[in-house]
This record gives structure tokens, C-alpha cells and sequence, in this order.
């Protein structure tokens, strides 16, 4: 008897589907001649569970970036699995426009508690972080005409920004590389250096703004950039001064990252707009949640006939099995103490990137926030930031260490020169010892040990 040939997708451990991987696909920020290379073989993802992930010849690795920023409670969770196959049972997907879901209702009301009581009470439900900040921007623009305020028809951002790669988004966005040359597409938005800036334009000009956008406490994309403690608070402040709404981008930030449930909490900052995506389903659905005050809601209420309703809206709006999934991670930050479990791990992470910076003689600087690491590499160190010689772009050191990283079991993507070191938030001690052993070594690798 013959039997159909097997498909080659099937056969573990074959490289066939990385061959029509690479006549069949166009994968996101990846340059595809060099993907595409005979010499280049695509790592296959097919399994995963806590912060591991396998490849399909079974070789385990450290999941360090969190599936690009999104995982929370590890992969393959057995609460998140079975409220998703519940709700499979039930319904995957259903129109919200013009009609409601109870596993949308809950989550709402539980994303509404997480924040300060009568603060963010309203809650529209997007797809993804870009779609989330496309939203925040449609609304805050729509309020000040609703407002019959003709004066505010611009937005402010800060350099180095990201908030997606939507037009809209990416008009707020500052990383020349990504940005720039869409700039012909974009509308014209105040970019700022530092909230000082912001602080000395003359009221006048202050008021000429609907909105300031801003990812609180660490631009993620910028290479994990700090601010100075006390912007989002000063920020804040000038924006009640001035009658302008605050948005802030907790795509990144949000569910815990920063070591607190959202960024803004580290500065008691509660903004008018926040953008929630990657974490809201802990890593396992496209979702996001765009909230607002009470206020920017009620200026959207008339008759029909008054056109003020807000049009705008995707056909996957509070998805179902999304929705589930949120709810789900969000009940194990409770059932899990997700958030109690974070100082000593914040803690560890800060003692082993110390070492680092101090020990291995291209580690230029480490940053850090709660979970989030950054690793700055260099060809030479300094005693200080102008001393400090990086290697040249062009060469994308920090792209081959992330390749070398691999053969010890880490998995991460760099920002330039920078390594992110970003793991779900379940990982426990030893994990942390061995992702930073597996950079340090990745980074000897490629760039020696000595400088
Ligand atoms: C990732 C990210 C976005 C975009 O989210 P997508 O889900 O990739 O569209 C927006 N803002 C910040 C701060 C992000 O990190």
C-alpha cells in the first residue's frame, strides 16, 4: 500500500518548512535577503512552557525577550490554556459593534479597577499596540473638535518615541531609522527632546496642543532609555497647566513589567489616555485596550444626529478568545502574587547586570527597570560616555550576539548595539543566573574578552 507522502511540515527536526518559509514568506523588521540565504537557517519555534521555548530538533531555550515584550506568566500556562478552550466552547468571536459579550463586560470592569478609582473608567477595545495608540490619537482629536476647541489640533512627542507602525503611529514615532522615511505620510508633531523642553514653551504654544504622547518611565524601542526620575510627574503637572491630555504608552510597561502593575504607578501619575497591548493577554492573543476618563467619554454622548459618535473601530474589537486570556492573566497576578514575587527577583536581575558592567570588558553600561534589562556592548569601555567607542552600526554586533546567544540556550533580539533582556515574569533564580551567563558569554564570543 502506498501511503500520501508526509507533509514536510510535519516531520520534526527537517528543514523543509524553513525552505517554504523562505520562498513563501515576508517576516516584519527583518531583512529578507540575508534571511532568505542558503546560509541561513531559520530557527523553528514549536513548543514552548514557562520562560522556555523548543526548537524543532528539541533544543531548549531562555524565552529573554519575552516573545518581543508580550509574555507574562510563561508560555503554555494551564490556567490561560483552559479559559481559552472555554471560551472556545462557548463562542471565539462575536461583533462588538452593536453588541456586547459577557467576557469583554468582566474584563473591562477589571482593567477599569486596576487604576485608581473614578480615574480610567472607560474602555475600547482594540487589536494591538499600534492600533491601541491609533485610537488614543482619533479620540483626543475628536474631543477637542467635540469640545468646539479649534486651537488644539496638534500633538506632542518626545525623540526617540515609538507607538507602532501605523501612519498614525508612527507620525508620533522619533527613531529615524524606522520613521524618517515615511515622513511625507505623516502629520506634523512637536517632538521633544527632554519635559524641560516641553516646560519652556510659552502658554500660547502650550495650547496649541490636543495631546502629548508618551511611553512612561522607559522608551522601549529607543534601547530601554530612561527617563529622569520625575518626568511623567512633571509631565503631568504641565499638562494640567495647560489643558493638554496626557497619553501614555504602557504597550511595553503595562502588567507588571516595570515591577509594578503599570509604569505611571512608580510616579503616582494617572493619565487622561493609556494605550494596554502586548502583556494584556499575557503574551498569548492580539488584544489591546485603549482607556479613558469619564470626561473624554461624556463629550462623545448626543443624539444620533449630532455626529459625535466616536467611528472608529476593527472587526476583531473584543475579540472572545482574547478577552479570555486577559482575564485569565490578569486573575494570576492575583492567584500567582505576580506582583510580590517581583522585588526579589528585580533585585537579582540588578546584582547580575552589575556584575556584568563591571566585570566583562564590553559591557559598555546596563540599565534596568523592574524586569527589563538592557545591555549596552562596546568595542571599547571609558570611565565615562564620551570615552566609551562603540562599534560602528554598520557591523551589527548586537545582532550576532543575539545568533551566539543561541548555542547557549537564549533567545533574545537586540535594539542597535543594545541586548534586551526582558524574561517573563514567572522566571525564578537560577533562570536569571543562566540568562545572564548566556550574554556574557555571547558577547565573548563574538567581541573576545578582552577589550
Ligand atoms: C510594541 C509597542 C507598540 C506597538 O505595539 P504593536 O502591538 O507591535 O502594534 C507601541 N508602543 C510601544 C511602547 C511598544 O513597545
Amino acid at each position: 500500500m502506498i501511503s500520501p507522502p508526509l507533509s514536510p511540515l510535519s516531520q520534526p527536526g527537517s528543514w523543509a518548512a524553513a525552505d517554504v518559509d523562505k520562498r513563501c514568506l515576508w517576516h516584519p523588521f527583518t531583512q529578507m535577503r540575508a534571511w532568505c540565504a542558503p546560509g541561513h537557517d531559520p530557527l523553528v519555534l514549536v513548543r514552548g512552557k514557562g520562560v522556555w521555548l523548543w526548537d524543532d530538533r528539541d533544543r531548549p531555550y531562555i524565552d529573554a525577550n519575552s516573545s518581543i515584550w508580550t509574555n507574562i506568566h510563561g508560555h503554555n500556562h494551564p490556567v490561560i490554556n483552559e479559559a481559552i478552550r472555554r471560551q472556545l466552547g462557548e463562542v471565539a468571536h462575536v461583533s462588538f459593534l452593536g453588541f456586547t459579550h459577557p467576557t469583554a463586560i468582566q474584563l473591562a470592569e477589571k482593567l477599569v479597577g486596576l487604576w485608581p478609582q473614578g480615574t480610567l473608567t472607560r474602555v475600547f477595545y482594540t487589536d494591538d499596540g499600534s492600533t491601541a495608540m491609533e485610537c488614543a490619537l482619533k479620540m483626543a482629536w475628536q474631543y477637542w473638535r467635540l469640545r468646539g476647541d479649534d486651537k488644539r489640533t496638534r500633538f506632542a512627542a518626545f525623540d526617540l518615541a515609538y507607538h507602532g507602525d501605523t501612519c498614525g503611529t508612527s507620525s508620533l514615532g522619533g527613531i529615524p531609522a524606522f520613521h524618517e522615511r515615511f515622513g511625507p505620510l505623516h502629520f506634523p508633531v512637536s517632538r521633544f527632546r527632554t519635559v524641560d523642553e516641553i516646560e519652556a514653551l510659552p502658554r500660547s504654544e502650550a495650547e496649541c496642543f490636543a495631546a502629548v504622547a508618551i511611553e512612561p518611565l522607559i522608551q522601549g524601542a529607543a534601547g530601554m532609555r530612561l527617563w529622569p526620575s520625575g518626568s511623567l510627574k512633571r509631565l503631568r503637572a504641565w499638562c494640567d497647566r495647560n489643558g493638554v491630555l496626557l497619553i501614555t504608552d504602557e504597550v511595553m510597561t503595562g502588567f507588571g513589567r516595570t515591577g509594578t502593575m503599570f509604569a505611571s504607578l512608580h510616579e503616582d501619575v494617572v493619565p487622561d489616555i493609556v494605550a494596554l497591548a502586548k502583556g494584556l493577554t499575557g503574551g498569548y492573543l492580539p488584544l489591546a485596550a485603549t482607556l479613558a476618563r469619564e470626561e473624554i467619554f461624556e463629550a462623545f454622548l448626543g443624539e444620533y444626529a449630532d455626529l459625535k459618535t466616536f467611528f472608529y473601530g476593527h472587526s476583531y474589537c473584543a475579540n472572545a478568545l482574547g478577552c479570555a486570556a486577559a482575564l485569565a492573566n490578569i486573575g494570576l497576578f492575583e492567584s500567582e502574587k505576580t506582583l510580590e514575587s517581583l522585588p526579589a527577583k528585580v533585585e537579582l536581575l540588578q546584582r547580575l547586570l552589575g556584575a556584568l558592567a563591571e566585570n566583562h570588558p564590553h559591557v559598555g553600561g546596563v540599565r534596568q527597570l523592574g524586569l527589563i534589562g538592557a545591555i549596552d556592548v562596546v568595542r571599547r569601555r571609558g570611565e565615562t560616555q564620551v570615552a566609551m567607542e562603540p562599534y560602528p552600526w554598520q557591523e551589527a554586533i548586537g545582532a550576532r550576539v543575539c545568533v551566539a546567544a543561541r548555542r547557549h540556550g537564549l533567545l533574545t533580539r537586540p535594539i542597535g548595539d543594545t541586548i534586551v533582556l526582558m524574561p517573563p515574569l514567572v522566571v525564578d533564580a537560577a533562570e536569571l543566573y543562566q540568562c545572564t551567563a548566556a550574554i556574557s558569554q555571547a558577547i565573548s564570543d563574538v567581541c573576545g574578552t578582552v577589550a
